[in-house]
């Protein structure tokens, strides 16, 4: 890497700042948001292609995406790449790596405040395809493009440092350093709930650091993916530094992982796929010389406390905005809430109320608050489990499918479930939110702590030695005091969880960079 590039190329940017969210309450940004709706529509139904080794590729074998508030609507047209495809997608980012790994950093750090400059002059046309493809509301949409600009800029700028190396001490008759070197060909592996930001932040990280990528979109969020993909090309990133592969996860993922030549996976998404990534990625095949990295950030089952003392008003709306927002179909998602038994029935009256004025319906319609989950698979699942809740606690809020032809479910609350109960410990990944009641705040933070995940967390207190006690017993890689767990800001709030959450890698943070390069300590002696 070339420092002296690197250092120029920062000395180009500003300090860090957070990209503001749109505020849709204004009748100028509806109208905007309106006529990007008109002009993403007017592309509905196109056809991609598949990116591989610098080419256009096609199969013949389609994947069509639809649009989860309306099924009929077509959004995309994919290709499905063959196991040839991914091979030759590895092969030629392996025989590309050398040349982009010396690409200077500066050079790929003015990449990818390229790529943030694009997103943010088509962020509203971003958002409108949030909308149509993923269901997320106007809100969501841009909070979810905000972010992706975000982690544009802050790796851009964290390259910048590690560019300079690490400081060594000096010995008598020595000079030493230790700098980074990237690693080589990644794959990228992301979901759908995130489907620009995660998408783009695991890209852009991989690709900053010098290593040549392959990226395994979501099969429900194909055509976002492929607009971040223009994004990247427009913004300079050569065409075989990062190939463009939609394909089933089932298909073509166990390929992409075992392939010896490659060198890191960098996935987020369910704990069993991650826990297979894991495995899969441990077993060296012939021909392969590294043992391979995997950065693997996965489910949660997260949790707010609410105390007895807390302001009741700001935990109701931090739980049903926690366990709602996106449908809950966010990792950080509130799907439990463990409340002290002095407000437990007031708590759970509150929050019957505030739920009941939750608007569900089409995500284009900015009167919504809800918008569908992702589709018909995910919305079977979800309802099993709201009646396996029905069984195991007490239905308090929704408990079906909300009207429409949409992939629409009611926000559901189910009061007094066990510690033992299926929707207290399973990721349900949809609007279900259980209600737990704690016999102290001790006993609340135990309860928080009773499932094998330990994403994002919550307390809502008053009392200042609880506050201490969350800090120090609360086991999640994301804890929030007083504010609803979900919202983590690239920067604020680097992001990753504990135990079957994934290998906290801290998406967002100052360390996270160090995943994607491997330093090398230098020793000459001086004569
Ligand atoms: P998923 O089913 O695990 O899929 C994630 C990605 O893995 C998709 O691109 C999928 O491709 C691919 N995949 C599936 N099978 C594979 C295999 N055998 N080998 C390689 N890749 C494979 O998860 P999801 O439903 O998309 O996302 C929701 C999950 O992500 C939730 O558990 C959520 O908590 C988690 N999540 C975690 C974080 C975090 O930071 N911790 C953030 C966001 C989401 P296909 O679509 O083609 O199957």
């Amino acid at each position: 890497m070339t420092t002296s590039s690197a250092i120029e190329s920062a000395a180009a940017l500003s300090a860090f700042h957070n990209e503001p969210v749109a505020d849709f309450s204004s009748a100028e940004m509806r109208r905007a948001a309106s006529e990007a709706l008109v002009g993403v529509k007017a592309q509905l139904g196109r056809e991609y292609t598949l990116r591989v080794a610098g080419r256009h590729a096609v199969t013949g074998d389609r994947l069509t995406s639809v649009n989860p508030s309306r099924p009929s609507e077509i959004v995309g047209v994919h290709e499905l790449a063959s196991a040839d495809l991914a091979r030759e997608a590895i092969e030629s980012a392996h025989a590309f790596f050398p040349a982009w790994s010396k690409t200077p950093a500066g050079d790929r750090i003015a990449m990818l405040a390229a790529a943030a400059a694009i997103l943010r002059r088509r962020k509203l046309e971003f958002d409108a395809w949030l909308v149509l493809e993923a269901g997320k509301t106007w809100s969501e949409a841009d909070a979810d493009v905000s972010e992706a600009i975000d982690f544009c800029e802050y790796y851009a700028r964290q390259m910048a440092r590690l560019a300079s190396g690490a400081p060594t001490v000096q010995l008598p008759g020595e000079r030493s350093e230790m700098i980074y070197i990237p690693l080589g060909v990644g794959i990228v592996i992301p979901p759908w709930n995130f489907p620009l930001a995660i998408l783009a932040g695991m890209t852009a990280a991989a690709l900053v650091a010098g290593n040549t990528v392959v990226i395994k979109p979501s099969s429900e969020t194909p055509t976002i993916a492929a607009k971040f993909a223009e994004a990247l090309e427009e913004a300079g990133f050569p065409p075989r530094s990062f190939s463009l592969l939609t394909g089933r996860g089932s298909v073509i993922g166990d390929l992409l992982v075992e392939h010896p030549l490659t060198r890191f996976v960098s996935f987020t998404g369910s704990r069993d796929v991650g826990l297979r990534i894991v495995e899969l990625a441990a077993k060296p095949r012939p021909g392969q010389i590294w043992i391979k990295r995997v950065v693997a950030e996965m489910g949660g089952k997260d949790a707010i406390v609410v105390d007895r003392d807390a302001d009741l008003d700001e935990a109701v709306k931090g739980v049903w905005m926690s366990a709602f927002g996106y449908q809950g179909q966010k990792c950080s998602a509130c799907s439990r809430a463990i409340v002290h038994t002095a407000v437990y029935d007031e708590f759970v009256e509150r929050l019957r109320k505030a739920v009941a004025a939750l608007t569900v319906g089409p995500s284009d319609d900015l009167a919504n608050y809800m918008g569908p989950v992702i589709g018909e698979g995910a919305m079977k699942s979800i309802l099993s489990y709201i009646e396996i809740g029905k069984r195991e606690g007490r239905l308090v809020s929704g408990g079906g499918r909300a009207p429409g032809d949409g992939y629409f479910i009611q926000p559901t609350v189910i009061a007094d479930a066990g510690a033992t109960a299926r929707i207290f410990q399973e990721e349900i990944f949809g609007p279900v939110l259980a209600v737990t009641r704690a016999r102290d705040f001790e006993h609340a933070i135990e309860l928080a702590n009773a499932t094998e995940y330990g994403l994002t967390g919550a307390v809502y207190t008053n009392v200042l030695e609880r506050i201490e006690l969350a800090k120090r017993e609360f086991f999640v890689g994301n804890l929030y005091i007083n504010r609803k767990c979900t919202g983590a800001m690239v920067g604020a709030h680097p992001f990753g969880g504990f135990n079957m959450s994934g290998t906290d890698s801290k998406a967002g943070g100052p360390d996270y960079l160090l995943q994607f390069v491997q330093p090398k300590s230098i020793a000459e002696r001086i004569r």
